[in-house]
């Protein structure tokens, strides 16, 4: 028999928002005593009050993260028995699934059949996986003379400031808690403002598993406060940051302004999705680009944002995509077969909207959508558009819009896609659409892209790295490369006495 189906407005309803400050295991209000209102991109609700953190509670935090760093209340535990903390840790996540997954569809307006599918186990398997590596990753022993041994050893790096972007809340702070919690670090997370619900809850949840106080801290607050002070703070050792390009800019010189703190920055992206005329999946290539463009209503860091098809499959490549806007109609996020939700603000809705104004002023064909829809309801909803006939100038065809919209791009030639995909300042990720064996490889191998897909754009697991090249960053989270950014590197000479006696 299936279970009853959930009705989320009564839940939303139901729910109590503690928006308050997470420091050494204790909820507390901002030290200021000032706090803002978190508000709800479904109907412009207001869910509650969060806590607006500054200076001086991110020194406190700060400071409990460094006092339990100092102890070695977590790194120094045995690794099997952060494991198995951390394991706890993600296995909380997923039996808290319907109350993360509320939470993140009213805080950032998501479909909550995706918080349920994508967000909150994305979160729980990336936490459980970092658990997995804890005690399977050995050091290394150099190759020298015998009367010497050379240890290389990696340690943690100490007290990580991590600063989140409000698309993927919950999947963006577990990119950095898992490696940086599994390396024995502590950590002082700064969600966005936009989004800081599921984070507060995830600190409560590390807790309940076991996670010593201390060791995980969340203030939530503005970019201009809480942010800059974690970023500019003395005692913070390396900065994970994911969001925009701009902001990162600002990590960088927070750094040189301070304590040159590591910081290792997950930007913007443009990502160039290229159908050739060789492609035999014309069809697949176009719902596989409008469903990717529309997913998270655009917001997503990788979004194939710029498609270049060839001229010779063009208008097929054009008629799919029209015909799969219909798959994503704006409605309400808490209703259970939406695909389309809210975008995050009203100030996102505008900027989309203003991307969409100059698609038409500078003369791209709005072959669909272009209108925001859904006012009545206070919320925030653009329709799924599509612009054909862009030139590669354009604003829509350059910059991040971070909305439902796609961008066609037509070419004649290789070496013009090819010259148009890497004339961007973002290089986060890629695709090649070819049924010829040689050109994907050509093509895939002279993309500047962190990570580049061949005949498909949807597959993404813990295991491999994400990031970007140029401009849309400098670290990759996920997989083990991750460890690099949260460990540092140690060599460790011993003599040994060459005499037997
Ligand atoms: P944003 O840069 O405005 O904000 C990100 C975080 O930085 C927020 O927590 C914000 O409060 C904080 N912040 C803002 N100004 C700050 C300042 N002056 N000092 C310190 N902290 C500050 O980005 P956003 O709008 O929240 O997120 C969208 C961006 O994130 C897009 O560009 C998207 O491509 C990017 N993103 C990248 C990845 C990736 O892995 N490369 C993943 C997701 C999102």
């Amino acid at each position: 028999m299936n279970a009853p189906a959930i009705d989320w407005h009564a839940r939303a309803a139901a729910l109590r928002i503690d928006g308050r400050i997470l420091i050494d295991g204790q909820r507390r209000d901002a030290a200021s005593g000032q706090a803002f209102d978190c508000v709800s991109p479904i109907a412009g609700r207001v869910l509650g009050s969060v806590a607006r953190g500054a200076q001086a509670d991110v020194d406190a935090a700060v400071a409990s993260a460094r006092r339990a760093f100092d102890d070695a209340r977590w790194a120094g535990k045995p690794p099997a028995a952060r494991k198995r903390v951390l394991q706890r840790f993600a296995e909380a996540i997923l039996a808290a699934r319907d109350e993360l997954a509320l939470l993140e569809t009213l805080d950032m307006g998501k479909p909550i059949q995706f918080s349920l599918a994508v967000d909150v186990p994305s979160a729980a398997r990336c936490i459980a996986w970092y658990a997995e590596a804890v005690d399977k990753i050995y050091d290394e022993i150099a190759p020298t003379p015998a009367n010497a041994l050379a240890l290389i050893t990696r340690e943690p790096v100490g007290v990580i400031g991590a600063i989140v972007p409000w698309n993927y809340p919950m999947i963006m702070a577990a990119w950095k808690l898992g490696p940086a919690l599994a390396a024995g670090n502590s950590v002082v997370l700064k969600p966005s403002e936009k989004s800081p619900l599921t984070a507060l809850r995830l600190a409560e949840l590390a807790l309940q598993a076991g996670l010593p106080p201390g060791v995980f801290n969340v203030v939530p607050g503005y970019g201009h406060e809480a942010g800059e002070a974690l970023a500019l703070h003395m005692d913070v050792d390396a900065i994970g940051f994911t969001g925009s390009t701009r902001t990162g800019r600002r990590m960088l010189e927070y750094a040189g302004r301070s304590n040159l703190k590591r910081v290792f920055n997950e930007l913007g992206g443009k990502s160039a999705f290229i159908v050739f005329d060789d492609c035999g999946e014309v069809a697949r290539a176009a719902r596989t680009a409008a469903d990717s463009i529309f997913f998270n209503q655009g917001q997503s860091c990788n979004a194939p944002s710029r498609v270049l098809v060839h001229e010779r499959v063009a208008d097929e490549f054009m008629a799919v995509v029209a015909a799969q806007v219909p798959n994503w109609p704006p409605a309400d996020p808490l209703a259970p077969a939406t695909t389309l939700g809210a975008l995050v603000d009203e100030g996102q809705m505008r900027t989309v909207l203003g991307y969409i104004e100059s698609g038409v002023a500078e003369g791209a064909r709005c072959a669909a959508g272009g209108r925001q829809v859904r006012a009545e309801t206070g919320g925030f909803y653009v329709e799924p558009t599509v612009f054909d006939g862009v030139a590669p100038t354009m604003k829509i065809a350059r910059e991040e819009i971070f909305g439902p919209v796609l961008s066609v791009i037509r070419f004649k030639t290789e070496t013009e896609a090819l010259r148009i995909a890497n004339d961007s300042p973002y290089g986060l990720q890629a695709s090649v659409w070819s049924d010829n064996i040689h050109r994907a490889h050509r093509v895939a191998r002279a993309l500047r892209a962190g990570t580049v897909h061949v005949n498909q754009y949807d597959e993404d697991d813990i295991t491999v790295p994400f990031g970007g090249y140029k401009q849309s960053g400098n670290g990759r989270d996920k997989s083990l490369h991750a460890f690099d950014k949260v460990t540092e590197l140690k060599t460790t000479w011993l003599r040994i006495n060459p005499r037997g006696d």
